[in-house]
């Protein structure tokens, strides 16, 4: 009875241990990943956005910066250090991670937008979305030159996480 016992316990152990081993992070794969997703700050969209990115299956899948304003963020002006900490995150995925792509997600009603550029363009989402278009294409078009092998995807979110394409103005 004794040994039966002692038996039960190992049985136990070793079976907690299993348990614990399958809910311990799994290490990933290092080396590459497919992309870089450049978005903004913004506390409201911090679900939406992970949302977005999991159902495009790409969970645990990007490398991901954050600025004020995504592509404002990465091309205004009045904060250069913001430009400049975008182009050395990206050359740093680039040579550490292999990615191949840069998703930039803007997004409506952003308060960058409203701060950097002095008006709120939320009260007009057809001019909203030219601003938009205009500085996600700006961005695109330094990515080219930049870095021309790179696939670039850009793409405006609304405040409910729908997410739209946006075509380049080059394109
Ligand atoms: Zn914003």
């Amino acid at each position: 009875m004794k040994s039966m016992g002692m038996d039960l316990k190992i049985i136990l152990f070793f079976s907690m241990v299993l348990t614990v081993m399958a809910f311990l992070p799994k290490p990933a794969l290092s080396g590459h990943t497919d992309a870089l997703l450049l978005s903004c700050m913004d506390y409201r969209l911090v679900d939406d956005t992970e949302r977005y990115m999991t159902n495009r299956g790409l969970r645990d899948k990007y490398d991901h910066v954050i600025l004020a304003g995504a592509s404002l963020g990465a091309t205004t002006d009045k904060y250069p250090c913001w430009n400049q900490t975008f182009w050395d995150h990206l050359d740093v995925a680039i040579k550490l991670h292999n990615i191949k792509k840069v998703i930039v997600l803007d997004h409506r009603d952003c308060g960058a937008y409203k701060v950097i550029l002095g008006e709120d363009f939320a009260k007009d989402p057809g001019k909203e979305k030219s601003v938009h278009t205009d500085k996600l294409s700006a961005l695109a078009s330094r990515l080219k030159e930049k870095y021309p092998g790179l696939e670039i995807e850009l793409l405006l979110m609304d405040l409910a996480g729908e997410v739209e394409k946006i075509s380049d103005h080059a394109n």
